[in-house]
Parts: C-alpha cells; sequence; structure tokens
C-alpha cells in the first residue's frame, strides 16, 4: 500500500511574509497522506521552523558533488542538516534553461541518495516529443540514465528510497494537464520500467494539477500524488489539492 504524496513546487517565488502566510493558512488538519513543501533555499530555516505541523522539507535541487569549490551550488549533507528529507532533481526547468542533461540528473539522485535524501525525480516529455507518439522512449532514457549511473553495485535498490513525478513539459505552468488516463498509461509504464521495486514505489503527477482536477488525477491506480506548481503558492488551493489525495 503506498502512502498519497503531494509536494509543493514554489519556484522562485515567495518571501518571508508570503511563507509566514502560507502556513498561517495552510490546512492539513486530519490528513493522512505525505505532504512536501519545496521553498527557495534562503526559506529552508524558515520551513523547518513549521515542518512538525504535518509536512517535511524538500529543496527544489542540489548539487551532484560533495563540497569544495563549487560557487552557488548546495550539498546534500547541508540541505540535511536543515532537516531536509526530500530534493527534486531533473526538474524540466533545470533541464531545459539551465542545460542539466540525464547523466548530471542521475548524478544529482545519486547524491541525494548516497547522503540519506529522498530523490524526487522528474521525467517528462516534451509536446513535440509527444506528437511525434515518442513518450514512451524519452521517459524510459531518462530512467535509464538513473540506472545506468548506479552501476552494478545497487543492484534492483536503485528505486526504492526514490520518488518519479511524472510532469509533462507540456503540461507545466500552461493551464494543459494530461487527461487522467494519459497519464495514468505513462505512470503504468514507469512502474513496470521499475522492476521489483515498482509496486511500491510513489509515482507523482505533476503539470497545472489544481483542486479541480485533483481528484480525478489521484483516483487512477498508479497516480500516488502530485507535484504542484502554481496551484502551491495559494495555501488553500494546495491544502484542498492534499484533501484530494487523502
Ligand atoms: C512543476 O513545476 O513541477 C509544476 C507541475 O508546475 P505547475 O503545477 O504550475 O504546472
Amino acid at each position: 500500500m503506498r502512502t498519497p504524496l503531494v509536494a509543493a513546487n514554489w519556484k522562485m517565488n515567495g518571501s518571508r511574509e508570503f511563507a509566514e502566510q502560507f502556513f498561517a493558512a495552510l490546512d492539513l488538519e486530519g490528513l493522512s497522506c505525505a505532504v512536501v513543501i519545496c521553498p527557495p533555499y534562503p526559506y529552508l530555516p524558515l520551513v523547518a521552523e513549521k515542518a512538525g505541523e504535518g509536512f517535511s522539507i524538500g529543496a527544489q535541487n542540489l548539487s551532484d558533488e560533495t563540497s569544495g569549490a563549487f560557487t552557488g551550488e548546495v550539498s546534500a549533507a547541508m540541505l540535511l542538516d536543515w532537516g531536509v528529507r526530500y530534493a527534486i532533481v531533473g526538474h524540466s526547468e533545470r533541464r531545459s534553461l539551465y542545460g542539466e542533461s540525464s547523466e548530471l540528473v542521475a548524478r544529482k539522485f545519486h547524491a541525494a541518495q548516497a547522503a540519506g535524501l529522498v530523490p524526487i525525480l522528474c521525467v517528462g516529455e516534451s509536446l513535440q516529443e509527444r506528437e511525434e507518439e515518442r513518450t514512451l522512449e524519452v521517459i524510459a532514457s531518462q530512467l535509464q540514465a538513473v540506472t545506468e549511473a548506479a552501476g552494478e553495485s545497487a543492484g534492483g535498490d536503485v528505486w526504492s528510497r526514490a520518488v518519479i513525478a511524472y510532469e509533462p513539459v507540456w503540461a507545466i505552468g500552461t493551464g494543459k494537464t494530461a487527461t487522467p488516463e494519459q497519464a495514468q498509461e505513462v505512470h503504468r509504464f514507469i512502474r513496470e520500467r521499475l522492476g521489483n521495486a515498482g509496486a511500491a514505489v510513489q509515482i507523482l503527477y505533476g503539470g497545472s494539477v489544481k483542486a479541480g482536477n485533483a481528484e480525478a488525477l489521484f483516483a487512477q491506480a498508479d497516480i500516488d500524488g502530485a507535484l504542484v506548481g502554481g496551484a502551491s503558492l495559494d495555501a488553500e488551493e494546495f491544502s484542498k489539492i492534499c484533501r484530494a489525495a487523502g
């Protein structure tokens, strides 16, 4: 039985005042789903102060290196110091705007795991790739980069401490959502690709999730929750999405 999980990706939004108001309005009372809030780095301490209240903290990114002369980077160990438990890796904005390759994403995934963080690995196809019917091929290669980087020693254990987020790039921040059936098809494909670990891995959907479409998405057999961008900046809307997850 997989616990539903809803993660908020604030991206580069917010302020101290926003965060204070957000937590004052957030209502997770009585929910059994897991909730993760991923603020920009400077607000991690502020979110950490609140984190006992029914949610965990996540980072939006991390370095693939452990320490040293890497100006502007933040290591997994530093995130752990602030009580962070999850780290998003391979978000499509990192892949497209900052040129992160699947190989770099895979190194970040393993750096997170090695330090004891749970990576939330984002995978997803562009509109062009969907139109060319290459969706499953693209997802398979994004997953394969992670297993290849793990090498033989990891055995089948790569996925057992990880979360996957299927985020079709054409649905992120566009108001266009994959239909529940489109999303379910890809989620089932991902679960099958994960092998024996697949049955226990939480696979989230991301792409314009809102209170109004969350329930239909979460009703699908292989959709275990959501990674939420825009709607996670509205505490009431985000609370409703969490409530739809359980
Ligand atoms: C995201 O950035 O991960 C995301 C899913 O954004 P949005 O919900 O705004 O589409």
